[in-house]
């Protein structure tokens, strides 16, 4: 056999891959090793060599390439942000990303990303609140009951003791498929409400995870007690917000990576000099997150290249304990590094030049 018809292998998990992985840890297990994973690596926060998210952006919705690397390991993802897609049948987001080696560049993992999205997110907003959060929070108001909210709504109740839900969207169909996916769940009450100022009032935690492309006023300053964590998740691009700007000045305000969040957070209403503590800061003991019981604090959530990172790092470990996925020949292995066209000869004879 000639070897320049072997290739180097790429690990490639399929979204039916992933749920599989998910579905033998077992949800609530997998939450707690994303984020146990993610708030790892925030701890290593000086060693990766970060930049703000590249973003296309389009009438209806923007694409983005996401790209961070530590001294051994590469890793971008692909996502996009359509808020009209469901309309068509298709998801708001969807993503896929690698992992590569620095040393060489070898792709190592592809894998697909929307899944392990809402997982990611799910989990990093929990990594948030257990350093912003009262510690006691046991009622969270979810706002948006989209593709992302079921993962919300299980890693609060899973890994922060949230035990009763107050649910709100514009589409009750939304909240309706939200309480019967969680049905059941022990220990989980689910509210659903007639209004965002019904779901908030009383709120420990206010999730806001709402998707359209506007300046959205989710929560207004009336609506925000003494105590509550808002963890702003929908608000994650230029011209895609969700607060009234007067709602962060009442509040702490806490990021992934300030110089992406100034662009596509709810920060972007404020001015430069608004005042933000990043969240590996915190996370890290180098900074104090809630200072009082009454401090009304504020995760203005974009999604950072770091959690995906941690994301795809959690995968590939977890691929490799349980025997998930497949070797893909994305790249190929050449018996002479420097003949490329041998491909071509001897795998392709029919672009082997005819004549
Ligand atoms: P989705 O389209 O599946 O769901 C969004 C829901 O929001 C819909 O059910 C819609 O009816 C509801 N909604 C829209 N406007 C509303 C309003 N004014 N009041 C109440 N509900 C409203 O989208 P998704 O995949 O669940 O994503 C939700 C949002 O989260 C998107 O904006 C997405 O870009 C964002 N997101 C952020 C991160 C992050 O890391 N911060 C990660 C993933 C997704």
């Amino acid at each position: 056999m000639n070897t320049a018809h072997t290739a180097l292998p790429t690990l490639f998990l399929s979204a039916h891959d992933v749920a599989t992985l998910v579905h033998r840890l077992g949800l609530p297990a997998a939450l707690d090793r994303m984020a146990g994973t993610i708030h790892a690596d925030y701890l290593r926060w000086q060693a990766f060599d970060k930049c703000a998210r590249v973003a296309s952006h389009s009438a209806d919705g923007v694409i983005e390439l996401m790209p961070i690397a530590d001294g051994s390991t590469y890793a971008f993802k692909y996502v996009n942000g359509h808020p009209k897609n469901t309309q068509s049948g298709l998801p708001t987001v969807m993503a896929f990303g690698v992992l590569a080696d620095v040393a060489t560049g070898v792709p190592e993992l592809l894998s697909e990303l929307t899944l392990t999205t809402a997982l990611r997110t799910a989990a990093m907003s929990v990594v948030a609140a257990r350093a912003l959060a009262r510690p006691n929070s046991r009622r969270m108001a979810l706002i948006g009951n989209g593709a992302q909210s079921e993962f919300q709504a299980l890693a609060f109740h899973h890994l922060m003791g949230i035990s009763e839900i107050r649910l709100y969207d514009t589409d009750a169909a939304a909240t309706r498929k939200l309480m019967a996916n969680l049905a059941g769940q022990p220990g989980l009450r689910l509210v659903p409400c007639d209004s965002i100022a019904q779901a908030v009032r009383g709120a420990d935690i206010v999730t806001t995870v709402t998707a359209d492309k506007t300046n959205a006023t989710i929560l207004s300053p009336g609506m925000i007690e003494p105590g509550m964590h808002i963890n702003g998740v929908g608000g994650d691009c230029p011209g895609k917000t969700e607060l009234h700007p007067d709602v962060l000045r009442q509040a702490s305000v806490f990021v992934e990576y300030e110089p992406q969040t100034r662009i596509e957070g709810d920060l972007q209403h404020l001015p430069a000099d608004f005042p933000v503590t990043e969240l590996w800061q915190v996370l890290a003991g180098e900074t104090a997150g809630r200072t009082s019981a009454a401090q009304v604090t504020l995760f203005d959530s974009v999604g950072f290249a770091l959690e995906d990172y941690s994301a795809l790092r959690f995968l590939r470990e977890a691929a490799r304990e349980l025997g998930l996925g497949q070797a893909l020949p994305l790249i190929p292995a050449l018996a002479n590094p420097k003949d490329l066209f041998a491909l071509l000869r001897a795998g392709a004879p029919a672009l082997a030049l005819a004549a």
